[in-house]
């Protein structure tokens, strides 16, 4: 069965020509056929971008004047690999991509034994603010296109030569700041004349922004939904997350029983621990409170230090994750993949702006 997840049609910006590559099938179909093209052009062209060409001279099975005409009509804009980082300590690999407007994000292929999962950016920057994260240093940006994230996973499995078949929404970016692209881009991604990956092989993590996660359980998609949530009390979590001060944690636990009500489907906590700042006992206990009635599960993350933020990582971790056990709570402590190649978010992109600016 297919998709059908973009309630609204394809904007370009002003001064720019519409994406194609950000299409459905159906409105490639519809650009073709105002071409005076055959239905099934279509279907030719969208399976062709699908495979990563990065010019219409490489679209073989198509006559030299339509490439032609579609080459004055559109541009392909496919991303470079502006840096590559391979972790000696288990093959992860971290791309610097540089998009056409020069602007610059990051993902990350990491190997598992039950496949290779990519994790992707979803926003050039991010405006959540959050106290840990270096991708909000700078602010947001832009969001990114359809396409743009698309992209990000048909040329990390091009370069790299392994098949993706997990996509994880955890790069720089807020998706639910940016949900409308994010979610065009799952009906593309999960296309069978495209990458085909099932939405069950998807995960979206949000830091909170509860109108996002209302309309995601209305749609009752089979992804999994993640949660930032990082503290289970208003004081902390605000401190941490500015997003609390506009979708405070009793709304946001309020959300996710009613998507797990709505979708029967777990719901992931990320829970990355600071020293002296969310990491007590009672902390534990909140959460098990506050989760009740529902069978979630909580990721801890040992907190990535980041050169910019005063905040350590937290001594606790084990204690912290065996009271939350103890009381009938899943919790997993997340196993940290490429250390050695700055791989948590937003740290490879800050080091080239770094540079660009220094280099200014
Ligand atoms: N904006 C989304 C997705 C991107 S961040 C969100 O907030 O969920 C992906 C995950 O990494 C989030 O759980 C985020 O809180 C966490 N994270 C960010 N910086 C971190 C750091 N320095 N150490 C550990 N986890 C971090």
């Amino acid at each position: 069965m297919e998709l059908q997840l973009s309630e609204q049609p394809l904007q370009a910006p002003p001064g720019t020509v519409p994406d194609l590559k950000s299409m459905t099938l159906e409105e490639l179909t519809a650009a073709l056929r105002e071409m005076g093209e055959p239905a099934f052009r279509g279907k030719q062209v969208f399976a062709w971008l699908h495979r990563g060409v990065r010019s219409f001279e490489e679209m073989t099975d198509l006559a030299k004047p339509l490439r032609a005409r579609l080459g004055e009509r559109w541009r392909l804009e496919p991303p470079v690999a502006a840096r590559r980082q391979v972790s000696r300590l288990d093959g992860t690999i971290k791309y610097l991509w540089e998009l056409s407007d020069g602007s610059c994000i990051e993902s990350v292929l990491m190997s598992y034994r039950h496949g290779n999962t990519i994790c992707i950016s979803s926003q050039v920057g991010c405006r959540m603010g959050c106290a840990f994260c270096a991708s909000t240093i700078g602010g947001k940006v832009r969001d990114l296109r359809p396409s743009e994230m698309l992209d990000q996973v048909i040329f990390s499995q091009l370069d790299s030569g392994r098949e993706i078949s997990n996509i994880v929404l955890m790069g720089i970016g807020e998706p639910m700041d940016n949900l409308d692209n994010v979610l065009r881009f799952l009906e593309l991604v999960n296309h069978p004349m495209g990458l085909n990956i099932g939405m069950r092989h998807v995960s979206l993590s949000t830091c909170g922004i509860v109108p996002g996660i209302r309309r995601l359980a209305d749609l009752g998609l089979q992804l999994t939904l993640s949660v930032s949530l990082h503290a289970p009390d208003s004081g902390t979590r605000s401190a941490l997350m500015p997003v609390n001060r506009a979708y405070d944690v009793e709304e946001l636990f309020e959300a996710c029983h009613a998507y797990f009500r709505k979708t029967g489907r777990r719901i992931s906590f990320e829970y990355a621990m600071v020293d002296g700042v969310n990491d007590a006992d009672w902390q534990a206990d909140l959460i098990v409170k506050k989760l009740r009635g529902m069978p979630g599960h909580v990721n801890l993350i040992p907190l990535n230090n980041v050169r910019e933020s005063p905040l350590k990582p937290s001594r606790r971790t084990a204690a912290f994750q065996r009271r939350l056990e103890s009381q009938g709570v899943a919790a997993t402590v997340r196993r940290s993949l490429g250390g050695d190649i700055d791989a948590s978010c937003g740290q490879l992109r800050r080091k080239a702006m770094e540079k660009k600016e220094g280099e200014l």
